[in-house]
């Protein structure tokens, strides 16, 4: 939890009184365009600080930066127990600092301190500390061969780990911080160095991680930041020849643009996109657990989260106590945000979410979806609010059920059929995979179901569990790859085959 005796808000004015511009080199860097970005705090609506709006010119030079250290070998090629020292000292330097981010993550995106302390900061320093510790342990195989050469020899073959270069790496505005390191954790544990661009909502917290990267014995021009907007600095990036690899988090319409500009040199990519996922009610799930555990899986963060159990499948029997269950519940939460309170809905991230999940509304009324609560924005509050809402009599083929909405809309839709065949079919029908839950008191049947499941990350009786440890990461169009784990560090490796006659 937050320490009181730490009054962060004097440091936090200062930080948030000086425009921002870009990390490279291990320097800031001023340029881009003449009008600035401005950032937004989404509870009020009001302009909290400016950062500037890098371009094209500013990727090359970020780029360039991370050519040179990659090439140099200063970090690529440091044993591999200095390099895991210097990211165990970053998370350090983290924990030490939660504070001073927590703050500033929750001003850029509208939520608690403490919500951010533990969900944004922590998470962030473990999960550094779990790439850290690979780093001594990566390394290849020896093989032998599969069948006799043709030249009657025998051979040796080993295989070694190689840091893949240059890497672009791009990120939403839902989590900054804690989605930052997600990105640079195992890419600078694979030896790469990187280019950073961050989302033009939420930049502010990844702009303090540079200051603090600054601290550390980490290579200049190894992590370097340029902000900016998605169309100019993202685009830039994606495209560039000299990259080698681009990692993306964002939507899947933005996805498949990243996808065709990194064509032009063939570029590797991770793409990790978005969602609609399902949490499956079984009627012998203990309601008790199923039905508060739904409302969380939709209504955290407000719904603007890739994971967001969004389509709620609930069989005939149990129906009406779930929606009654959840109703209830999305009735009673409070909504609001100040740095020190947590309320249970905050504010969508800006006034073109909200205008967009607004329209969802009207989509699925028109659609004729009943509106079992909620629909509206919340008036009195100066921000961007939209009340939790949830949909029932919903059917297959409306835009609201197959959509992404990122918002705190829920769409429920009722089964009658015990088949698991025929139930997964329905979890199954969507152009998404990432994420999805089945909540039974029959064990067997959950794995049943969780087998026939198309989806990266599959809870039994919970959704959409993280650790540093597990890999994440989307089947179809929610994504290319993986992120976290052992399987998160493959993509920042290639593998190179050395083969010797005996
Ligand atoms: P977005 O609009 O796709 O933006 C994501 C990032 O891409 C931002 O930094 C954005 O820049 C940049 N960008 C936009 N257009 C670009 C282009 N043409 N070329 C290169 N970069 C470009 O997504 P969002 O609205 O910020 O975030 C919400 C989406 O992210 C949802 O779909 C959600 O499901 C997904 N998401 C996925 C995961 C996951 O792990 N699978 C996690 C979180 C979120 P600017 O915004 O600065 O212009
Ligand atoms: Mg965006």
């Amino acid at each position: 939890m937050l320490s009181p005796q730490i009054d962060t808000h004097g440091e936090m004015l200062n930080f948030l009184a000086q425009t921002r511009g870009h990390f490279i080199g291990g320097q800031w860097v001023s340029g881009g365009d003449v009008q600035p970005i401005n950032v937004v705090n989404p509870a009020t609506g009001l302009t909290i600080a400016t950062i500037e709006s890098g371009g094209a010119v500013e990727i090359d030079l970020a780029v360039n930066a991370a050519r040179e250290s990659f090439d140099s070998g200063v970090w690529s090629k440091m044993a591999p127990v200095e390099r895991a020292r210097i990211l165990f000292s970053l998370a350090d330097l983290i924990e030490e600092h939660a504070e001073q981010i927590a703050h500033l993550e929750a001003l850029d995106i509208g939520v608690s301190r403490a919500m951010m302390h533990e969900i944004g900061v922590k998470l962030a320093a473990d999960q550094l500390r779990y790439y850290a510790g690979w780093i001594t342990k990566i390394g290849g195989q020896t093989i032998n061969n599969s069948r006799p050469h043709a030249s009657g020899r025998e051979f040796l073959t080993y295989t070694v780990k190689e840091p893949i270069g240059v890497v672009g790496q791009i990120i939403p505005w839902n989590f900054p911080f804690g989605m930052s390191i997600g990105k640079i954790a195992p890419a600078l544990a694979a030896g790469c160095s990187l280019v950073l661009k961050p989302a033009e909502e939420a930049p502010l917290s990844v702009s303090y991680l540079a200051g603090l990267i600054a601290k550390t014995d980490l290579p200049d021009g190894v992590f370097n930041l340029v902000n900016g907007v998605g169309r100019k600095a993202g685009a830039a990036l994606a495209r560039h020849m000299d990259v080698d690899k681009i990692s993306f988090t964002g939507s899947t319409a933005v996805g498949k643009d990243i996808l065709s500009a990194a064509g032009g040199n063939l570029k590797k990519v991770t793409l990790e996109l978005g969602g609609k996922s399902p949490v499956v009610i079984l009627p012998d799930a203990d309601l008790s657990e199923a039905i508060p555990a739904a409302a969380r899986a939709i209504f955290f963060l407000n719904g603007q989260n890739c994971m967001a159990g969004s389509r709620l499948l609930v069989h005939a029997d149990i129906h009406d106590a779930v929606v009654k269950g959840l109703v209830d519940i999305a009735k009673a939460m409070s909504i609001g945000s100040d740095l020190d309170n947590a309320y249970d809905i905050g504010p969508l991230i800006s006034k073109r979410q909200m205008t967009r999940v607004l329209a969802y509304i009207d989509t699925g009324l028109g659609e004729g979806a009943e509106l079992a609560t909620g629909g509206k924005r919340v008036s009195g509050l100066a921000g961007y609010f939209v009340q939790p809402t949830i949909f029932t009599n919903c059917t297959p083929n409306m835009r609201i059920v197959r959509e992404e909405i990122f918002g705190p809309v829920l769409t429920v839709q009722k089964f009658e059929t015990e088949d698991l065949d025929e139930i997964a079919g329905m979890a199954n029908d969507t152009v998404f995979g990432l994420s999805a839950s089945v909540w039974t008191g029959n064990l067997s049947k959950g794995h049943l179901l969780a087998g026939k499941i198309k989806s990266g990350q599959v809870g039994i009786n919970v959704h959409a569990a993280i650790d540093p440890a597990t890999p994440f990461g989307g089947y179809k169009q929610s994504g290319w790859g993986r992120e976290f784990g052992r399987e998160g560090l493959e993509p920042y490796l290639e593998t190179k085959a050395v083969t010797a006659y005996l």
